[in-house]
């Protein structure tokens, strides 16, 4: 009797709810077009009008508000589930946290959570903006859940909660769609962007989940460390046109040391419904363990080391909404995991080839988060033991497993640095302390203040993976055979990147951790000292003290630097350091200039006279390529937030403009030296157009040349680094009114990468160490010694100047283990050569670095060595 009365009240609900499906607005009603179709593609905001539309009419989904792009549009989740559960997302929000953090749950009430909670599934889609699809089959996911009757689907939202971030880049998704727009149906429909796709970072904002310096995935990140601690992630991509339709985990070798394996089998799970459902649902060519791998942190994906089973699915590209035709003959495999395009274990069945459309992606989304949705419902309860078994183990492992604690101490040479990593570790959910008085451990005293990061945490892999010195996993595809190489960079270790002293503890001392003090909100050493004092003094050796001071020139506050060593109330400052005057007119801007510091500078009370000499700040122009150039992108990043102004130039620019008496310092981040000169990539001898605009394939050309040499002939600064160095090479020429005054001229170095390639020189990405030469204004306020990031080229090496030219090396690789942290065949054949140097022909003055002195802005180390090039004194003709 009851059995059927339930049976009725089903049946009954069913009936209502396909009643109900009429007031859910379709996806093509709202947009006048099927999403996924041909030539169409809808912006960010129309995708979150819709679903803020369906929100209001269907109660199986609900939207919160998670944060803003860095160009201010507001972002969401869509929270897609049961009726019962969007009624209940605080109580589940809560046995998610518990689940994730709590490591002393009694095994009754581990049971009741598990009973009572449910699966929650983050997915973030299309973070990479030219990777369409998966943005664009959001509504026809959340219109199929929010009408659905099919019982199935019905009891997979009774078990999780799908938490769809419909765009995780909506900058980005709206300058692709518009640009996509103004050329569909002309000749250049398909056109590529001539930008990066982000206010700053484009694709590298898949490389930022470390460092977290953008405020869209900060907004993601704060999901899974801090808000909603999500048991399974997934990232949604795209990838090239010719390889396999689409990719799902598990991922190739390597893998991360510091993630367990248990991670990996859940996604492995995930992975092989995926292929299982997909393959059913009648979509060829999906593949796994292939190409991608899972050694680096930076990725979204980076929640695998804070016990998230997370992953990423890859589908294969059209050109935006234009379709494509794909020859068999032009289907390829490349990377890893496949050797050719053909039936095996990891693509069991190859697509064809033929027409290839948005449209297909977009199926292949649908059914792929289908599975997911299925799986996370199936193994509900195995997922939330999971997760908390996850953090039990963490914990457990941190009080019985060196290492144990690492200490930074209170004193450091950049004090500022130690104060940003520790809020940068708060906001990745890690819990840091402070020592609350002097400790002796190891025969070592620890100071009182000293900060302490135990491992004993839930998100100890993380911990770990960020705080020790990288060592690569090396794996070989045959025994002996050849070294499977990096996807990407190989060192994110943040106090190395940061010259922050860490000290890594391999002895438990529970007296330690009776002396251990929470650091709870803003950790800031700044505030201790309380003056009226006209004058402050920001030590040289701080990034922050360049922030200030660019700061407070901006406000138009007085600033100089010291032309020697001074002691100010019983503190050395060093060389360079700066000075701040107070000006009465502007207590707003001295206050600001306050405020910014992380740490109390030194202030001067007397009005004795200070060794000082004024600075100014230059007029900086950038050269950004329109080749997504993330480099520039990065540097315009830096530039922003510690208060730098510049102009962006095009190389197409150069030969246009006055550059001399418009700008005093001419910059050139990493570029590739063809399309700087051309517009045009150089593959050997031919040069390949891309899919750019014509207006766009334009390149500094001999017209630019001739204006960036008189520039420099006028005294001008020409900072480059990278690729961007080879520019100066060789032969150049300095064009007067005719050829009598004409000048050709070689500055006195040359790249000798290439040939140390040849012989063995491989560095993928890695922290190099570099010595700093002392004396030079480039290296006021180094150490004497920093890891930079590198990539093995350029190398210099420079030679006997002539006639009005100079030279000098301002640093240099050490001549033994040139490797800090990361991989690197044969870094001996670094040993001794010039890592960075200054170069004069006349009044012009060139600056060359062989490594991203701003990398990905997670090389605070050597940024000094930027903010001093950019304040080298102009020589005034
Ligand atoms: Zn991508």
């Amino acid at each position: 009797m009851k059995k059927l009365a339930t049976a009725t009240l089903v049946l009954l609900m069913m009936a209502v709810w396909a009643a109900g499906q009429g007031t859910v607005t379709k996806p093509s009603d709202f947009f006048g077009f099927e999403p996924g179709s041909d030539r169409n593609l809808f912006t960010y905001e129309k995708l979150i009008g819709y679903l803020q539309k369906v929100e209001g009419e269907s109660p199986r989904i609900k939207l919160e508000e998670i944060g803003h792009s860095p160009e201010g549009r507001p972002m969401y989740i869509a929270f897609i589930s049961s009726e019962a559960n969007i009624g209940n997302l605080d109580r589940l929000k809560e046995i998610n946290r518990d689940l994730a953090l709590n490591p002393d749950l009694e095994p009754r009430a581990l049971e009741e959570m598990v009973e009572e909670g449910r699966t929650f599934v983050l997915a973030t889609l299309s973070m990479h903006s030219t990777e369409v699809g998966p943005s664009q089959s959001a509504p026809l996911i959340a219109y199929d859940f929010a009408t659905t009757a099919d019982e199935k689907k019905l009891e997979w939202l009774d078990n999780m909660i799908y938490m769809m971030v419909p765009c995780h880049n909506p900058d980005g998704m709206d300058m692709v769609v518009n640009n996509y727009l103004k050329h569909v149906g002309t000749k250049y429909e398909g056109a590529s962007l001539p930008r990066v796709y982000h206010k700053y970072v484009g694709h590298d904002n898949n490389r930022d989940f470390v460092i977290l310096t953008q405020d869209d995935n900060r907004a993601i990140a704060r999901i899974y460390n801090q808000t909603w601690f999500p048991q399974v992630m997934v990232e949604k991509h795209q990838m090239g046109s010719t390889g396999t339709r689409y990719f799902v985990p598990p991922n190739h070798d390597p893998i991360a040391e510091n993630v367990p394996a248990g991670i990996f089998h859940w996604s492995g799970v995930f992975g092989q419904h995926m292929a299982t459902d997909m393959t059913a649902d009648g979509l060829a060519g999906v593949s796994q363990h292939y190409l991608f791998d899972d050694y680096w942190p930076g990725s979204t994906e980076t929640c695998i080391w804070k016990n998230v089973i997370g992953f990423l699915t890859e589908a294969a590209s059209a050109r935006g909404a234009t379709p494509i035709y794909i020859e068999p003959t032009e289907l390829s495999v490349r990377g890893k995991g496949l050797a050719e395009y053909k039936k095996g274990v990891n693509m069991l069945e190859p697509w064809e080839g033929g027409w290839w459309r948005l449209g297909d992606i977009v199926a292949y989304e649908i059914s792929s988060t289908m599975s997911v949705i299925k799986t996370a419902s199936l193994y509900r309860e195995d997922i939330l033991r999971f997760r908390n078994r996850m953090c039990v183990e963490q914990v457990e492992k941190g009080k019985s497993e060196a290492p144990y604690y690492y200490i930074m101490p209170l004193e450091q040479h950049d004090q500022g640095e130690l104060v940003n990593l520790v809020n940068l570790m708060m906001e990745h959910g890690i819990s840091v302390f402070t020592l609350e008085s002097d400790h002796l451990l190891d025969s070592k005293l620890y100071r009182k203040g000293d900060v302490v990061i135990p491992l004993a945490q839930p998100f100890r892999p993380f911990i770990k993976e960020v705080m020790e010195t990288q060592e690569y996993p090396e794996r070989h595809y045959t025994p002996g055979g050849e070294l499977i190489k990096p996807y990407d960079i190989t060192s994110w270790s943040l106090p190395l990147h940061r010259s922050v002293t860490s000290r890594e503890i391999n002895t438990r001392c529970t007296g330690l951790e009776d002396k251990l003090k929470p650091v709870t909100g803003e950790y800031t050493l700044a505030g201790q000292v309380d003056t009226d004092s006209p004058v402050m003094v920001l030590p040289v050796g701080s990034n922050e003290s360049f922030r200030a001071a660019f700061l407070a020139l901006e406000k138009g506050l007085k600033v100089e630097r010291l032309k020697a060593d001074h002691e100010v109330e019983g503190k050395v400052f060093g060389q360079g350091s700066f000075v701040v005057y107070r000006d009465p007119k502007k207590e707003q801007a001295w206050k600001a200039v306050r405020e910014e510091l992380p740490f109390d500078p030194g202030y001067i009370l007397d009005k004795r006279a200070i060794p000082a000499e004024p600075v100014a700040i230059p007029r900086i122009a950038l050269v950004e390529t329109y080749f997504h150039d993330m480099d520039a992108g990065w540097t315009r990043y830096l530039f922003d937030t510690y208060h730098v102004p510049f102009e962006v130039l095009h190389p197409g620019d150069l030969g246009k403009t006055g550059l001399t008496d418009k700008y005093d310092v001419i910059l050139f981040p990493d570029s590739d030296k063809s399309i700087l000169m051309t517009g045009k990539q150089k593959s050997g001898d031919d040069y390949y157009l891309g899919t750019y605009h014509p207006d766009y394939v334009k390149g500094i050309g001999k017209e630019g040349m001739e204006k960036l040499m008189a520039f420099s002939n006028g005294g001008g600064i020409i900072i480059a680094w990278g690729r961007s160095a080879r520019l100066f090479e060789g032969v150049m020429k300095i064009t007067g009114k005719d050829e009598d005054e004409s000048e050709e001229f070689q500055l006195p170095f040359r790249d000798i990468s290439t040939q140390l390639s040849k012989e063995g020189l491989y560095v993928p990405g890695s922290l190099m160490k570099i010595n700093i030469a002392k004396g030079h204004p480039l290296t006021l306020g180094m150490p004497r010694q920093i890891g930079v990031f590198s990539r093995g080229r350029p190398v210099f090496q420079t030679g006997i100047p002539v006639f009005d030219t100079d030279r000098r090396v301002v640093a240099t690789y050490p001549e033994k283990e040139v490797l800090l942290s990361g991989y690197s065949a044969h870094d001996e054949k670094l040993g001794n050569k010039a890592a960075m140097i200054w170069l004069r022909k006349g009044k012009g003055q060139f600056v060359f670095y062989g490594f991203g002195p701003q990398f990905r802005a997670s090389t605070q180390a050597s940024y000094k060595l930027l903010f001093n090039a950019i304040l080298l004194e102009r020589k005034k003709g």
